[in-house]
């Protein structure tokens, strides 16, 4: 483990994006071990949290926000915690160092080219954010200009000058964000360059990732994390699976390789698209993605009196919801394997199940997140025959 030499940055104070900068990383581990301990009390053991092997620059999506300083001059960095000010960053130690260097490339070319940032209280100005991503396997990367208005002027010009400075660009996309909101992503995508989406390989599966879609942001842990929850969940070949807030379905398709069949559900539709792309492009017929809630669809699925062996879930960090908890119940999966960003909401969620008839067997934390305070935990909870309510 990279502990050697610790490295602060020189901004953590003003971003507020790592609360454990300064910190040693196996003191962040101790810490978080102790938080989520103390978080999951009385539901069961614990396993020691898995670290990184190089918590730097780990982050494989990069987001800045534009805008100018005082003087006028263009910056680009992240906003100041609660606020709308942006904070310049000159190097982030958890971001991916090429995508760094692409987002300072663009500032660098937005005065040639009379590109203004935009100003989020007139809402007079152009670019308001950039995205980049990078498949870490793949090599492929995919920059998304955020506008604040459907024209750019010479874009491809800019296309042509950026692509020359870093000819690894795989895409380019146009993001149209014309409202006044702290979203970073409008609806709109205009591809530029490329095929409008990167392509990345996760526990031997290869996945379309689109700009809206959601990806994790540590693939080396991701793939140690998928891991453990296949390994949680036992399956054998015979398992009726649901892979709930499958985003593009990289469980559901892990798990489709070692269960009968596989039900993703996931509420946003490029997710979605992505993910019945993602099925046919690597070849697995015995799984389907279903758009929508996925509270509404557990209970659909109660409702008509579906079974379910295994039932996977890996809710945004607020949890999931009572609708969802109610008729995975009524579900009675024989195993339930919850995956959590969040381990506040985990541990109520995870209360609710017990109280209803499960019993937690496993809870491991991994972490995915160094510099941050931010702990994910996959959990293995089993039916308790007779007591469920
Ligand atoms: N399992 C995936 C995605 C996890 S992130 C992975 O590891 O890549 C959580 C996902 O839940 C996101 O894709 C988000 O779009 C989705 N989501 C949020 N609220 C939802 C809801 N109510 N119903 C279904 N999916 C939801």
């Amino acid at each position: 483990m990279e502990d050697k030499k610790l490295t602060v940055c020189s901004s953590a104070k003003k971003c507020g994006g790592c609360q454990y900068q300064g910190i040693p990383y196996k003191e962040q581990l101790k810490k978080k071990q102790k938080n989520v301990e103390g978080l999951l009390k009385g539901l069961g053991k614990v396993s020691p949290i898995i670290g990184m092997e190089n918590p730097y620059y780990y982050r494989n999506k990069v987001h800045a926000a534009f805008d100018r300083d005082r003087k006028g001059n263009i910056i680009c960095g992240t906003y100041q915690p609660s606020t709308h000010k942006v904070v310049p960053i000159e190097e982030c130690l958890i971001e991916d160092k090429k995508s760094q260097e692409i987002i300072r490339t663009i500032r660098d070319m937005l005065k040639s080219f009379k590109i203004k940032t935009y100003d989020e209280d007139t809402g007079y100005g152009l670019l308001r954010h950039v995205l980049v991503r990078r498949g870490f396997t793949s090599n492929e990367i995919m920059v998304v200009l955020v506008i604040g208005s459907p024209i750019f002027p010479s874009k491809n010009n800019f296309v042509k000058a950026l692509r020359k400075v870093h000819p690894e660009i795989s895409t380019v996309v146009l993001n149209i964000n014309d409202k006044r909101t702290s979203m970073v992503l409008g609806e709109r995508d205009i591809v530029l360059y490329g095929k409008g989406y990167i392509r990345d390989t996760l526990c031997g599966c290869t996945f379309r990732i689109s700009p809206q879609s959601f990806y994790q942001v540590n693939p080396v842990q991701t793939e140690i994390l998928y891991k453990k929850a296949i390994e949680f969940a036992g399956l054998t070949g015979e398992e009726r699976v649901i892979d709930a807030y499958c985003g593009i379905g990289t469980i559901s398709l892990i798990a489709a390789q070692k269960a009968k069949e596989v039900i993703g559900v996931e509420l946003n539709k490029d997710a979605v698209r992505d993910a019945r792309m993602n099925a046919k492009e690597n070849k697995i017929s015995n799984v389907r993605f279903q758009q929508g809630d996925a509270g509404v669809f557990m209970e659909a699925m109660a409702a008509a009196g579906e079974r379910a062996d295994v039932v996977f879930l890996d809710p945004p960090r607020s949890g999931s919801d009572e609708k969802f908890l109610k008729s995975l119940v009524k579900l009675k999966p024989e195993k339930v394997v919850y995956i959590s960003c969040g381990p506040e909401s985990l541990a109520r969620d995870l209360k609710y199940l017990v109280k209803k008839g499960y019993s937690v067997k496993k809870m491991q934390p991994v972490d995915m997140f160094s510099f941050t305070g931010h702990t994910e935990c996959c959990v293995l909870l089993q039916r308790v025959d007779g007591k469920i309510k």
